[in-house]
């Protein structure tokens, strides 16, 4: 299953279809960063009077079709579409490679069981 596109640049993740409500503002979002993901929402999925953004707001996350339906304030979404669904938080290994989504599992792969270490 592939539920959005990711293009794979030398720095990892670059662009990203959006897949918000299937992806139907047809946007490739060129910002992953949490803000960037934010400003994307605000600007072609709540621009409804009706369906305002307001940072503390509960609602459901409805990227693409792999979320658990996760509630929570809109200004958290940003963090966690970027983390969960770009994973453009990401931070590879500088000896081996492998991706971590935090910069603290990271670390502890690095001291406990990085094999390049
Ligand atoms: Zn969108
Ligand atoms: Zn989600
Ligand atoms: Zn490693």
């Amino acid at each position: 299953m592939v539920p959005y596109n990711r293009q794979q640049g030398d720095d990892g993740v670059t662009h990203a279809r959006c897949t918000w409500d299937g992806g139907i503002c047809g946007i490739t979002l060129d910002d992953l960063t949490p803000s960037g993901v934010i400003r994307h929402l605000k600007a072609f999925h709540f621009n409804n009077p009706l369906n305002a953004w307001e940072n503390k707001k509960r609602g459901v996350c409805r990227w693409g079709h792999d979320c658990s339906g996760c509630e929570m304030n809109y200004e958290s979404l940003g963090k966690h579409i970027a983390s969960v669904h770009l994973r453009s938080t990401a931070r590879p290994c500088t000896v081996c490679g492998r991706q971590f989504a935090r910069t603290d599992t990271l670390s502890r792969h690095q001291l406990e069981n990085c094999p390049g270490a």
